[in-house]
């Protein structure tokens, strides 16, 4: 485990997203401005973060998510989590 340091409240990760969906990454945290960091899958240099601080691209993550079986992935990357639901209205 890395050490690192958080301030505020962590943010949890929410469900997996089924292979082949997107990563719902609306959350500011996802981005850090401050520094590029090379992607723990294609090294590349990213500014975003997985929600365990990994620097990742979401799109890496993605490929990620896909190329492995569910029973293979214990939530290494997820969607960030719902903070209330809307009513279902139909809207997108
Ligand atoms: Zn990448």
């Amino acid at each position: 485990m890395t050490s690192r340091k958080s301030k505020g409240q962590p943010y949890e990760p929410g469900t997996v997203p089924a292979p082949g969906m997107l990563l719902d990454w609306r959350d500011a945290r996802h981005f850090d401005a401050r520094q590029d960091r090379p992607c723990t899958l294609c090294l590349r240099p990213t500014p975003m973060r997985s929600h365990a601080g990994e620097a990742v691209h979401k799109v890496c993550a993605e490929s990620w998510l896909a190329a492995n079986p569910v029973e293979a992935r214990p939530s290494r990357f997820a969607n960030d989590l719902q903070a209330k639901r809307r009513s279902d209205t139909g809207h997108a």
